[in-house]
């Protein structure tokens, strides 16, 4: 049975990298140790063209600014504007705003 080699402990969803076998526990707590930053969801203060969360979300999954924008519009039509533009005010008050 594979061990964490970090914890040396038995425990699901081990994750061999690089040779060494990690449990996710340790992943996250050798991430850090590297500087490794989480990137995590925010709105952006710089290049924003209403709240910042379209460009945040880009961000955050890496794609195209304009292009989550073009998705967020034409969801925001297709659903009848409500569900979209609320889920809009709820992520402008509750994301952090980053520059
Ligand atoms: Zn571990």
């Amino acid at each position: 049975m594979p061990n964490c080699d970090h914890c040396h402990q038995d425990r699901p969803n081990l994750i061999t990298l690089a040779e060494h076998t990690v449990c996710q526990n340790c992943i996250e707590v050798l991430a850090q140790g590297v500087g490794v930053k989480k990137r995590r969801l925010s709105r952006k203060r710089v290049g924003k063209q209403i709240a910042g969360v379209c460009a945040g979300i880009a961000d955050h999954v890496e794609v195209d600014r304009d292009t989550v924008r073009v998705l967020f519009i034409v969801l925001t039509v297709f659903t009848g504007f409500l569900p979209l533009l609320i889920s809009y005010a709820v992520l402008t008050y509750f994301l952090p705003i980053e520059d």
